[in-house]
């Protein structure tokens, strides 16, 4: 996700858009995510322990490069997007099946990925974002970690912003996050990153819990709310 030296194409508007041969942005706000998408699940559902081959400390550097950015980007752009100021919320960061920062009183789930609103931080199984990074990229972490963030921005809103849709406005978030996050210099984009992340967003497994069908809502529904935040940016999520 960082180490791309030239831009063929923005970010996931690749993805979702597709573009053109002279690489601008397509203009097609209506035109269907591009078939790189799929609704197949990673090729074997993981189970903790079969994650094999995966770096855990480029793993972890991917992850920390994510909190930076995504960090940076919401602290400049929040105070305008919202008039009020911001206070960031905790990294907890990566922990081991239970042993996750208890929330309200009950413990961390394994394979999952939280905002915790009472403590006001995100936290994430490693082996989540292991199986994750070894099946799919890099996207796989920067996705859950603006994802988990987005949740971290609706608590930090007056509930006639928060969607009722929660999840769902928060993948818009994370889409109007990296792209905004890509777009200021704070992320670059490898090739395969965009694919990376439709795979992400199509990662239905349900042995996950962050991949829940029924709390996040499906493929199209989760890879829409992310398209609207890449071309609309904050303001398209709160309306
Ligand atoms: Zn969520």
């Amino acid at each position: 996700m960082r180490k791309l030296a030239a831009l063929a194409c923005p970010f996931v508007l690749l993805l979702l858009f597709g573009c053109d041969s002279t690489g601008t942005e397509s203009s097609g706000g209506t035109a269907p995510p591009t078939t790189t998408t799929t609704t197949s699940p990673p090729s074997e559902p993981s189970t903790p322990g079969t994650v094999g081959q995966v770096d855990r400390a480029a793993m972890n550097q991917d992850a920390k490069e994510a909190v930076q950015a995504i960090g940076a980007y919401w602290r400049t752009n929040f105070p305008e997007a919202f008039n009020q100021a911001y206070r960031p919320p905790r990294v907890a960061g990566g922990y081991t099946g239970t042993d996750g920062p208890p929330c309200g009183g009950e413990p961390s789930v394994p394979f999952n990925a939280y905002y915790c609103q009472p403590g006001d931080y995100l936290a994430w199984d490693e082996d989540l974002m292991a199986a994750g990074y070894n099946q799919i990229g890099d996207a796989w972490v920067y996705l859950i970690i603006a994802h988990e963030w987005g949740h971290a921005i609706q608590a930090r809103l007056n509930d006639d912003l928060v969607s009722v849709q929660a999840e769902l406005q928060a993948d818009c978030l994370a889409g109007a996050s990296l792209e905004g996050a890509a777009k200021q210099g704070l992320i670059t984009i490898e090739p395969g990153d965009p694919e990376e992340l439709a795979k992400t967003l199509a990662a239905v497994a349900d042995d996950y819990p962050w991949t829940k069908q029924s709390d996040h809502g499906d493929v199209q529904e989760r890879i829409s709310a992310f398209r609207t935040g890449v071309t609309g940016g904050i303001p398209a999520c709160t309306t």
